[in-house]
C-alpha cells in the first residue's frame, strides 16, 4: 500500500479545510488571478520534503508520514497546517501572479503578505527545523507501518516542482 492511501478521510477534511480558508485569504490580496482553490495530495514519498507545490498542476502535495505522524501531535499538526501549507501556497501564489519561482521576492513578499516569516531552509532537501524533536516518533511510526505500507523514497521531484 502507498503512504498516501494510509490518511484518514477526517485527517484529509482537516487539511483540505485548512487550504480552503487560507486561499481565500490569498484571493482576498490577490484575486482571482490566483485561481480557484489548489488540489491537495499526499502523493509525496519523499523522506526529506516535507511539502511541494507542482506549479504546472496547480497542487500542493504534502509528505504522508509527517501528516500522519501530526494526527499524534498536536504541535506537528499546528506547523503542517501553519507555516508548511502556508510555504505551499504562497509558492503558488508568486507563480500565478507573477511566474514567480523558488524563494526570491515574489514567495517573500507573498509570504509576509499572509502573515509569515519568510524562512526557507539550506537546501531543498532539509526538512524544517522543528521536525528534529520527532525524530524518535517518526521511527516509532515507520516501525508500526513497515509491514502495511512502502516506505521508500520514490517521489522524482519534477521541474515544475517547487520545495
Ligand atoms: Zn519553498
Amino acid at each position: 500500500m502507498r503512504l498516501c492511501d494510509l490518511i484518514p478521510e477526517n485527517l484529509a477534511g482537516e487539511y483540505m479545510s485548512r487550504l480552503v480558508v487560507r486561499w481565500n485569504d490569498a484571493r482576498k490580496i490577490w484575486g482571482d488571478k490566483i485561481g480557484q482553490v489548489p488540489y491537495l495530495d499526499y502523493n509525496l514519498q519523499r523522506s526529506r520534503i516535507i511539502g511541494l507545490a507542482a506549479l504546472q498542476d496547480h497542487t500542493i502535495k504534502l509528505n504522508p508520514l509527517w501528516v500522519l505522524l501530526s494526527e499524534r501531535d498536536s504541535h506537528i499538526k499546528d506547523e503542517m497546517l501553519g507555516e508548511t501549507l502556508d510555504h505551499e501556497i504562497c509558492h503558488l501564489v508568486a507563480w500565478k501572479f507573477a511566474q514567480d519561482r523558488g524563494h526570491d521576492s515574489g514567495w517573500r513578499m507573498a509570504m509576509k503578505l499572509m502573515g509569515r516569516e519568510p524562512k526557507v531552509f539550506a537546501t531543498s532537501e532539509d526538512l524544517p527545523s522543528w521536525t528534529k524533536a520527532y525524530e524518535g516518533l517518526m521511527n516509532e511510526m515507520k516501525q508500526e507501518l513497515k509491514d502495511k505500507a512502502d516506505l521508500s523514497d520514490t517521489y522524482v521531484i519534477s521541474q515544475t516542482d517547487e520545495v
